[in-house]
């Protein structure tokens, strides 16, 4: 059984990207201390200083345009992954510069843009930050209220952003908005490459977030910010595409640093039940544990292989439906937060303490579920794509992997079968089993993983096949009910005064 999965280890894809994993190694050790980050909320500034000065802020910016490692796929996603298994936050923080900062300016910033911001993000002389989401626009981009009115000279933009990560520390957003002419007719969506010193742009609150803590998260006002025509990236009609190019490769990083935290997870839980006896034995010896330690082994191997084939594929050239991509990040979180609440049952009352990893490790994961797309919304997108004819997604897998492919084929029939027009409930569960399938795809040939990929496949499968539920009173009347059972919870006692008085205002 070891020796099989030992041979789905994989080797780093080249030198440099193993002595930068190397360096982050050594790094980790002497200058890193992961609890106190989370406790300060607060990066400090040397992390973010040394590896801008590795480059690691921009690590696939090309030499000639700043960048100081010019790094291929194959290798930013190896050293996203090392950092997944360091610090969940610092990965996505770096993975967040990389990403949602820099990609969007390098693929559809003009020349004089990528001149002006390139080699500051890649060197972490600036940071980047990203916003789309708003109170009311999160799972659902399309909501975005915040517009970008069309003048003679650009475009004036008002509105308000919720979330970006690392906004109030960035000396560039990127930032999509509604378009409207100059008749103020709604025309598409605009994607803007915003200075941090733009007049009109106020930074708003952070959020106080369970984890990702030491990375700021914040509010973004924009109050009639007068924009240049010159600060677009792409057409101005075409923010959707910068947005979905740009949350696609996030997702694929995501991919990348949910693999390298089940590793490290792993090793927290091998390291805890091979120490801790409980009566006469050691927890390790216990059949019960080693099916939990092969679970998450066996979901670390397959991320392993899903995230280096795709980087294979992207490195020679491949266009990969963004199925693929959506695909990647919804199996990789789901893995990664099971392994997560594994680690946490399987090292007892000591995960639940904050003086040990785990419990950090966590309340880091839990997020990866909701942000770039929450796995029910990516499902649901997965499940209507797969309906569509023909699917995009069917054809890739089937120069991929044809009888994976027809087995998922198979599964839309009959989801089609069953319902013209399939319920929420039932895209979920197709876009649940085609993720599954892209693993398997990708994974194989595998014959270790075979059979635990396709119990995954299967149990989504199942889900889709089972009858529907009731459907549940109107929500007032069950908001009346429980109100009933749980009684009137919200506590009313005044708190601390922590308002600055309103006569020492400005
Ligand atoms: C720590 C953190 C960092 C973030 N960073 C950024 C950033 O840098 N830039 C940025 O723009 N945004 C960022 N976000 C925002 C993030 O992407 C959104 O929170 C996310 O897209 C979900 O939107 P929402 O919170 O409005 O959830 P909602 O849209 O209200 O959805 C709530 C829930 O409804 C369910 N749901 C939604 N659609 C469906 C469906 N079709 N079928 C079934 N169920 C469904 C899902 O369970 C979903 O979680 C961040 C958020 C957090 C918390």
């Amino acid at each position: 059984m070891s020796l099989e999965l030992a041979q789905t280890a994989l080797a780093p894809p080249s030198d440099r990207s193993q002595a930068l994993a190397d360096w982050l190694r050594d790094y980790a050790r002497r200058r890193i201390h992961s609890r106190l980050i989370d406790e300060r909320r607060c990066i400090p500034p040397h992390v973010a200083l040394d590896f801008g000065n590795r480059g690691l802020l921009g690590m696939q910016v090309p030499a000639g345009q700043g960048g100081l490692l010019g790094l291929d796929h194959q290798e930013y996603f190896w050293l996203l992954r090392q950092l997944g298994a360091i610090d969940f936050t610092l990965a996505a923080f770096v993975g967040l510069n990389n990403c949602l900062g820099v990609r969007p300016i390098l693929r559809f910033g003009n020349p004089a843009m990528r001149e002006r911001y390139l080699p500051d993000l890649a060197r972490g002389r600036i940071l980047g930050a990203f916003a789309v989401t708003e109170a009311g626009a999160g799972s659902n981009p399309a909501g975005i209220a915040a517009v970008a009115q069309r003048q003679a000279n650009g475009f004036v933009l008002s509105g308000e952003k919720w979330w970006s990560g690392s906004a109030q520390w960035a000396g560039v957003i990127n930032v999509v908005a509604r378009h409207h002419d100059t008749a103020g007719r709604h025309c598409g969506f605009v994607a803007l490459c915003v200075d941090g010193d733009q007049p009109g742009l106020r930074q708003g609150e952070e959020a106080l977030t369970l984890g990702l803590r030491g990375m700021v998260q914040n509010q973004l006002h924009f109050d009639a910010a007068a924009i240049g025509a010159d600060r677009v990236l792409g057409s101005p009609y075409a923010g959707m595409s910068v947005a979905a190019d740009t949350m696609g490769y996030g997702r694929l990083a995501i991919a990348a640093v949910a693999g390298g935290a089940v590793w490290r997870l792993l090793q927290l839980m091998v390291r805890y039940t091979s120490r801790r006896r409980v009566g006469e034995t050691l927890l390790y010896g216990n059949d019960h544990v080693q099916a939990v330690i092969l679970e998450h082994w066996r979901a670390a191997s397959a991320l392993d292989l899903l995230v280096r084939r795709i980087g294979i594929a992207l490195d020679g050239g491949a266009s990969l439906p963004p199925e693929v991509h959506a695909a990647a990040k919804l199996v990789a979180t789901e893995l990664l937060w099971a392994a997560a609440d594994a680690a946490m049952q399987l090292l007892g009352g000591r995960a639940y303490c904050e003086n040990n990893p785990v419990a950090q490790i966590w309340r880091d994961a839990r997020i990866t579920r909701v942000f770039e797309g929450p796995s029910e919304t990516i499902a649901s997108y997965l499940g209507q794509q797969l309906l569509r004819e023909p699917s995009a997604l069917l054809q890739h897998l089937q120069t991929r992997h044809a009888g994976q492919a027809a087995q998922l084929q198979a599964i839309a029939d009959c989801c089609r079968a069953q319902d013209a027009e399939p319920s929420a409930r039932g895209l979920v569960a197709l876009g649940e089993a085609a993720a599954w399938t892209v693993l398997a795809a990708y994974v194989e040939p595998a014959p270790e993983l075979a059979g635990w990929l396709g119990a995954k496949r299967a149990a989504a499968a199942e889900r889709l096949l089972a009858p529907a539920e009731a459907a549940l009173p109107d929500a007032d009347l069950l908001a009346a009910l429980i109100d009933r059972q749980a009684g009137l919870v919200r506590q009313m006692r005044a708190g601390e005064q922590r308002e600055l008085d309103p006569y020492l205002f400005d």
